[in-house]
């Protein structure tokens, strides 16, 4: 952001280090360690108690402590790398996509999505599909595609996680101060803040717009948190995912139609508009409406809509499909069909489908219906939402339903531990970066010393066990202490570790290691070969099944028999997944296939040299190849969950009986686990380039943007 936009601080930065305060405001930082490393080496303490917020830093820090660091040379040193590493990031005109497609940089790809999951000071994201779209922002700004996200800024964001002392699981929503992070208000020309509105039933709500910058493209996110709106309406855009179907509507709307006249507002006239997950199709309306208002024909705009958007969609689940009642569309939507020309039943049948307990309007038929390209999240989920939504194309068979596949990747400079990147940069060369997504690129991750790469990884695991300490005392102090309570902080570097960490949502199956408790803990319980399992993971605070999964695995934590061997950490965010993927020994997954329509936990993982012990769903079916991990269970249907249950345990547990652990534990006269290393390099090898959010942006430009952006 210009300089000059920036609020001014309460007291000026030392000359010498000033741009502290303008790197905090771009949040490149979020994905370049040397950046936070800027910060925090200045007082780790306070980089600490302000969750890693840079701009919170700057406004608590004292100048003694900056004025200090102005004066000292590896500080310095350090300064003047990052800040000329940041303005040749920024002023680079020869990106991926300017050399690539010279002729469409001056175009825009629009990209909603109601959640965005860019760093753990922005708590607007709750699970894998807001990381997605946080890692989409970042890799979009590296490969330097025009682009611009819409979202919400969430005043009091996703909840943060605690667990009392009986295992259920408090949800805190804490109010999130806007001056502390690194946005401005969008204003008009004459200095006012922009707003825009939409009608909902009885009144017209305003929208404020907040602007981030991700590295080289722009983030606007909405607020309805303005005076001029009543004071039920200034909460529309209080919470993530809160409240019931009248408020999902209301936001929808909120980020589907107002989002577009944001943009409309800004000047900014998108040629590609990409929907992530149906939260965001009521834009394709939005986007009808105005053609017909300007004179065309419905059918006519309908089609043109079509060639320019995108539709991902990311979940067979039913509940990740939201379907309103048409009682409800008809109080939110009475006004706006007669705009489209359109009587109710005709505007209903856009997006009509039937459940079990009636009609709906299917936000994912609406998504459907008013884009050319649509796309499932690995290649069997692709075939999952063909089947799924066949019923939308008669007369066509099940292959031949428009849905296609896009396997979701990871933003691999978010999402590597420091010290295995620096390892990738003597290894492969320090220009690996430009060619990650080249599976050429990691051939030579097999020349790596074993010894070396050893002596990372248990680096990592040194740092997740004071990690883990740290968090423990930290919930003593909250809740005094008790002799019970499961959540130990004795995690052993030296044993296996196990990790898993992902939303609580049931189909994920977080209990299935404990279907057979003796076979368990005889696993667990084996002096000559530890294995320590770690959780972490929140529910939706009204999931109580997936609640009840959180409080099955903290009771079993507090088994006399187990205790020491399970831990689950509290408030799971990006800060504790990143540390448990890129420091565990494996990553285990194990849903309940094929409802994990990719996964991505796993990817961050496996780039680390953290491999995989798996069901074969989502992208592992594809990364998988005998050699970089293991998959639990079978490529079979089940209509029997019971059945699935009790195969993929038994799966599970053999693996880790004659496979996994015998691995780990297979050393030589120095301690060195070769074989298991090899897994490690194979992992490495395999999923860095085929599963890093390169590959995946590539192809979402070459398969959906440039074919939109070339629409007549
Ligand atoms: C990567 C990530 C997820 C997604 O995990 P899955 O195993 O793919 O469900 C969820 N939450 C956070 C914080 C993550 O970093």
């Amino acid at each position: 952001m210009n300089v000059a936009e920036l609020p001014p601080l309460f007291a000026p930065l030392p000359q010498r280090i000033n741009r502290l305060y303008e790197l905090a405001y771009n949040l490149w930082w979020s994905w370049q360690p040397e950046a936070q490393a800027l910060y925090q080496t200045i007082d780790a303490t306070l980089w600490e108690r302000t969750g890693h917020n840079p701009v919170k830093f700057l406004r608590e820090v004292s100048l003694a402590s900056l004025e200090q660091k102005a004066l000292d040379s590896n500080y310095l040193a350090q300064y003047d790398r990052v800040t000329i590493k940041f303005d040749h990031y920024m002023r680079d005109d020869q990106t991926w996509f300017a050399r690539t497609h010279p002729e469409l940089k001056d175009q825009t790809i629009a990209y909603f999505s109601a959640e965005f999951g860019i760093h753990e000071s922005l708590p607007i994201y709750s699970g894998g599909l807001g990381i997605l779209s946080g890692d989409h922002c970042k890799e979009a700004s590296d490969i330097g595609l025009p682009f611009v996200g819409v979202g919400f800024l969430y005043p009091q964001g996703y909840f943060r996680q605690f667990i009392n002392s009986e295992g259920t699981q408090e949800a805190l929503y804490e109010r999130l101060n806007f001056a502390e992070l690194p946005a401005l208000a969008v204003r008009n020309s004459d200095g006012s803040e922009l707003r825009v509105s939409v009608d909902l039933p009885g009144r017209m709500v305003f929208v404020k717009v907040w602007r981030f910058q991700v590295g080289r493209i722009t983030l606007l996110l909405m607020d309805t948190d303005v005076d001029e709106n009543r004071p039920e309406d200034r909460e529309l855009s209080a919470r993530l995912y809160g409240g019931d179907q009248w408020l999902r509507v209301a936001q929808e709307i909120i980020l589907g139609i107002a989002g577009v006249r944001v943009l409309r507002a800004l000047n900014i006239n998108p040629t590609v508009w990409h929907m992530n997950e149906g939260h965001s199709a009521f834009l394709g309306l939005e986007l009808l409406r105005e053609r017909v208002q300007r004179g065309e024909n419905l059918e006519h705009a309908v089609s043109e809509v079509r060639k320019r958007s995108v539709f991902t969609t990311h979940t067979p689940v039913p509940a990740g499909n939201d379907a309103f009642p048409l009682d409800l569309i008809d109080q939110f939507f009475h006004n706006y069909w007669p705009q489209l020309g359109i009587d109710r039943d005709t505007f209903m049948n856009i997006a009509l489908q039937q459940q079990s307990w009636g009609p709906t309007f299917s936000m994912t038929v609406l998504a459907l219906r008013l884009s050319e390209y649509h796309n499932g999240v690995s290649e069997l989920h692709g075939a999952v939402a063909r089947q799924m939504w066949q019923f939308l194309y008669p007369g066509k068979s099940v292959d031949e339903v428009p849905i296609g596949h896009v396997t979701n990747g990871v933003h691999s400079d978010t999402w590597l531990a420091p010290a295995m990147a620096n390892m990738y940069d003597s290894v492969l060369g320090a220009g690996w970066r430009e060619r990650m997504d080249d599976p050429a690129t990691w051939d030579r991750i097999t020349t790596m010393p074993d010894e070396v790469l050893w002596g990372v990884h248990s680096g990592q695991k040194h740092d997740l066990a004071r990690f883990i300490r740290e968090r423990a005392w930290q919930r003593q102090r909250r809740l005094g202490y008790h002799r019970d309570d499961a959540i130990s902080g004795d995690v052993n570097p030296n044993a296996l570790l196990i990790g898993f960490a992902r939303r609580f949502a049931t189909y994920k199956r977080a209990t299935l290691i404990f279907r057979d408790l003796d076979r368990i803990k005889r696993i667990l319980n084996n002096a000559e070969r530890p294995v320590q399992i770690i959780f972490a993971g929140k529910s939706h605070p009204a999931d109580e099944p997936g609640k009840s999964f959180i409080r099955a695995v903290y009771n079993m934590a507090r088994d006399p028999e187990l205790r020491g061997k399970i831990f689950f950490i509290e408030e799971y965010d990006i800060n504790v997944g990143r540390h448990l993927v890129q420091s565990v020994d494996v990553w285990l997954n194990n849903p309940r296939r094929p409802l994990e329509a990719s996964g991505t936990s796993g990817e961050k993982a496996g780039m680390n040299g953290v491999p995989n012990l798996s069901v074969l769903d989502g992208w592992w079916r594809e990364a998988y190849n005998g050699k970089n991990g293991w998959a639990i269970g079978r490529e079979a249907g089940y209509d029997d969950l019971e059945q699935q249950d009790i195969d993929d345990a038994e799966s599970l547990y053999s693996l880790l009986e004659n496979e996994v652990i015998p691995s780990f534990y297979d050393r030589d006269a120095n301690g060195l686990p070769h074989k298991w290393i090899a897994t490690m390099k194979e992992s490495i090898r395999t999923v860095a380039p085929q599963f890093s959010f390169r590959r995946m942006l590539k192809d979402y430009v070459a398969q959906y943007y440039v074919p939109g952006m070339q629409a007549e």
